[in-house]
């Protein structure tokens, strides 16, 4: 691990409460760090410090892939059943606070609007859900997937999403939000949730097809937007897909790089998470930065940055969440 590039790598506990916390900043070279608070159950806490340190180099790629000037951070909260949660948010606030701004941070997996507010109360250095913050960050990831689908259509043909299926799986924070805004711009809707109510709601608001949560992969359609959980393409999904596309939000679509490489043999269009999901990073960073939401055209540009990728993977054959990947660390590269 000591031959490993971080700026800063600390781990803190109040032993008062009975918590404990990780801080990961892998580079502040073109900027402030960025990256969420995680809380999650670790096996050890070498798991959860492993963890930081994976997610906080990959926010700095997704930082420069985005074009956002500043890099990764990422904070880690090891969770347990009867972890004090407040003391353990406001920990990471002190943590954050003590960096003085080289550090900017918000939601991830395990941490809802209450915890970030545990988080204000010792800094602000947080991008808060309410009105004095950057607000709902879905909204803007939901943008930038539409921008990205829309990269995709037209590379399948199609000169904007009208008449174009697309499947989407999962209708929460950001599914819901990217079904409403396909549905206004023509396409034509499979739709499905775990909550079989909710996507029967959708299904009438929406004039779109429903289908059960283990039909959505192989459902005939031209784009597959998985808006659920990570690894939906495995070993046991990838035969089956009948997408020419695979664009959405959710984190890690791919169960290992093996499965990417064996889409793109197949020509199945890959627009790859961390490039198509950047719309909260860059709506909350620049709001950050700038102290305003930002226009709306600076998320939008995902699509072009997919296109490119699209256009770069065929062109160079390479799968393309490789070939994101090699230009995300050009990109980190130029900015030292
Ligand atoms: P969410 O928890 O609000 O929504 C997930 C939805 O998926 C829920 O409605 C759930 O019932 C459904 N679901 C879960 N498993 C399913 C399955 N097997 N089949 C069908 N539906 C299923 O989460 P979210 O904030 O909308 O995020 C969705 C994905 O996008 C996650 O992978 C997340 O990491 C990623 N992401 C989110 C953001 C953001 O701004 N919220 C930003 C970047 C990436």
């Amino acid at each position: 691990m000591l031959n490993r590039d971080f700026e800063l790598v600390e781990i803190a506990k109040d032993a008062d409460a009975g918590c404990m916390a990780i801080i990961a900043l892998h580079s502040t070279r073109s900027g402030p760090a960025f990256g969420g608070i995680r809380r999650w159950r670790y096996p050890s806490s070498e798991d959860a410090l492993a963890d930081a340190l994976r997610l906080a180099e990959a926010m700095t790629l997704k930082c420069a892939i985005a074009g956002v000037p500043g890099g990764g951070g990422k904070a880690v909260i090891l969770d347990r059943p009867d972890l004090p949660r407040d003391a353990a948010y406001r920990l990471v606030g002190r943590l954050v606070e003590n960096l003085r701004g080289r550090y900017y941070t918000g939601p991830d997996v395990g941490t809802d609007a209450a915890d970030l507010e545990h988080v204000a109360a010792e800094t602000a250095y947080v991008a808060r859900p309410g009105p004095e913050g950057p607000g709902d960050l879905a909204e803007p990831t939901a943008i930038g997937v539409q921008a990205g689908i829309e990269a995709v259509a037209l590379r399948l043909g199609h000169q904007d999403l009208r008449g174009v299926r697309v499947a989407v799986q999962g209708l929460g924070q950001v599914g819901s939000r990217l079904a409403r805004s396909l549905a206004r711009s023509g396409a034509r809707l499979v739709l499905t949730d775990l909550d079989q109510d909710r996507a029967a709601a959708f299904g009438r608001e929406l004039d779109a097809e429903v289908v059960a949560p283990a039909a959505i992969v192989a459902t005939e359609c031209d784009v597959f937007a998985p808006c659920a959980l990570g690894g939906v393409i495995d070993d046991e999904t990838l035969p089956t897909l009948r997408a020419k596309a695979v664009a959405g939000s959710a984190n890690n679509v791919l169960a290992s790089e093996r499965h990417g490489a064996e889409l793109f043999a197949r020509g199945v269009l890959h627009a790859p998470d961390f490039v198509i999901s950047a719309g909260a990073l860059i709506h909350g960073a620049l709001y950050h930065l700038e102290g305003a939401a930002p226009p709306i055209e600076r998320v939008r540009h995902i699509g072009q940055t997919v296109g490119e990728v699209l256009d770069r993977a065929i062109e160079e054959r390479v799968p393309p969440e490789v070939l994101a990947l090699q230009l995300a660390r050009e990109r980190a590269g130029a900015g030292r």
